[in-house]
């Protein structure tokens, strides 16, 4: 049998993209050639939990863009790349059957699917060396640790701490790196991988959608230039970041920073090239404290790990929740008491998308109104929303669930919070 080929593996995860990616810096530094891999893990198109999928068409679609868009750049920098569909051991396997793997380069990854896929890479390929990054986060868990002990249940505590001596770290340059070294016999083909291969028929996005960009790093980019420097909305962000209709009230970066496309370090340096050209104000400001708010989940979940995941949260408390299909029904289908909420709902819905306002009332209500467990209403935004994480998504619904960071109950009034944000019924009128 003729020897296997040493090579390194580059296995994207929620780190689709070329710019600021640690782990493709790292790879590329190495002697040995490299693959690089993207699976579509068939489990996550196939489960379900409470009865909602885990990926529904929305984030399907827009995955797919994002992967031929990484394809697309890949080819560019001459780096062999593997697009596949199936289950992540058994692609390992068919790799490992053509090749030597000696280091894994990949985003490191804490909740329990993420740490369960490499439990099984590991039992296949046991004495492979691990290279993680942790290039989702916008602060480096070594700052993080020297500031701070422990993650705080609040968030002020966490951003006070943390914004003195605020450091973030320079980007790792990899645009201008090009693979010297493709000299690699792939005898595995990629897979054609399609909305139908993934489970789902075509369809077309709805015309009325604030979220109506596509996925990958050089759509994420071109967001990027127009929300900052094309429109310099980024100056009005503060004042604007609450509204409900169109693509300007806020950055949209979500979608891109949740699958990895687009680095929250690159945004923050962005920023910083903002304000030196057009002024630095309260708005500039602000959205680098909403990227705390997202590194806040991260921690947070990194600190107390699966227990984002249970009924009772990180602050152990056993809220009375009670479950009826028909309140569950309803609320998903934008047939609830309120209008404002079935608005909301109708909106993410057609969309896949939902605005920060519309996410906190929809949420409070069915937690503190319908009194349903915030796990099912979770697990519906998980299938549903293109820009779903699993951190932001779980914290802030423990959060408005009142078993997360805040140990103080709130809770949303529908009805106010309509007459505040949509005076006008503009927003109603859209959706109803
Ligand atoms: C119940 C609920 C569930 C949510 N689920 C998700 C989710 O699955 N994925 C997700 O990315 N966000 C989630 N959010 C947070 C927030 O609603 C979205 O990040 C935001 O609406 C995305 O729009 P944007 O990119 O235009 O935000 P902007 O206002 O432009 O903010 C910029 C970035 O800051 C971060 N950010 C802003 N607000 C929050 C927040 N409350 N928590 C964490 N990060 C924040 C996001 O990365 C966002 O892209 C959820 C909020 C609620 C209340």
């Amino acid at each position: 049998m003729p020897e296997k080929q040493k090579i390194n593996l580059l296995w994207f995860g929620n780190d689709l993209r070329i710019r600021d990616n640690e782990s493709l810096f790292n790879v590329m530094q190495e002697d040995l050639p490299f693959l690089a891999v993207y699976i579509f893990d068939e489990t996550f198109f196939s489960s379900t939990q409470f009865g909602f999928k885990k990926i529904g068409q929305f984030r399907a679609q827009f995955l797919l863009e994002t992967v031929s868009d990484l394809n697309n750049n890949l080819n560019q920098k001459n780096i062999p790349f593997l697009k596949k569909f199936g289950q992540t051991q058994d692609i390992f396997n068919q790799i490992s059957e053509y090749f030597e793997i000696e280091k894994i380069f990949c985003q490191s990854e804490w909740t329990q699917e993420e740490v369960a896929f490499e439990k099984q890479i590991t039992s296949i390929l046991p004495y492979v060396k691990w290279v993680k990054s942790y290039s989702q986060l916008l602060l480096q868990p070594n700052f993080v640790a020297e500031k701070l002990d422990e993650i705080p249940l609040l968030f002020t505590t966490f951003r006070q701490k943390i914004e003195k001596d605020f450091k973030i770290r320079n980007e790792f340059e990899c645009e201008q790196l090009v693979n010297r070294k493709p000299d690699l016999y792939l005898k595995i083909k990629s897979d054609d991988v399609t909305l139908k291969t993934l489970g789902f028929d075509d369809f077309e996005m709805h015309q009325s959608t604030a979220f109506p960009f596509l996925g990958g790093e050089t759509a994420a980019m071109q967001r990027l230039n127009a929300y900052f420097f094309e429109t310099k909305n980024l100056s009005r962000y503060k004042e604007t970041r609450n509204g409900l209709i169109g693509e300007d009230y806020s950055s949209k970066f979500s979608a891109w920073l949740a699958n990895g496309s687009l680095s929250a370090v690159s945004i923050f340096h962005e920023i910083k090239k903002y304000e030196a050209k057009f002024g630095n104000n309260e708005s500039t400001y602000w959205l680098v404290f909403e990227l705390l708010w997202r590194d806040f989940f991260k921690y947070t979940s990194m600190q107390f790990r699966d227990k984002i995941f249970l009924k009772v949260g990180i602050l152990e408390r056993d809220e009375e929740f009670k479950f009826a299909q028909n309140l569950i029904n309803q609320w998903v289908n934008g047939g609830t008491n309120s209008d404002f909420i079935n608005a909301n709902m109708e909106e993410i819905k057609h969309t896949g998308w939902m605005s920060n306002r519309g996410r906190q009332n929809v949420a409070s209500y069915f937690c503190k109104i319908l009194k349903q467990e915030w796990r099912i209403g979770a697990a519906y935004f998980e299938e549903m929303l293109i820009d779903y994480d699993v951190h932001s998504n779980y914290g802030n619904w423990m959060y408005l669930a009142g078993v997360g960071n805040d140990p103080r109950s709130r809770i949303f009034h529908a009805e106010k919070q309509a007459e505040q944000y949509d005076t006008n019924h503009k927003f109603r009128n859209l959706w109803l």
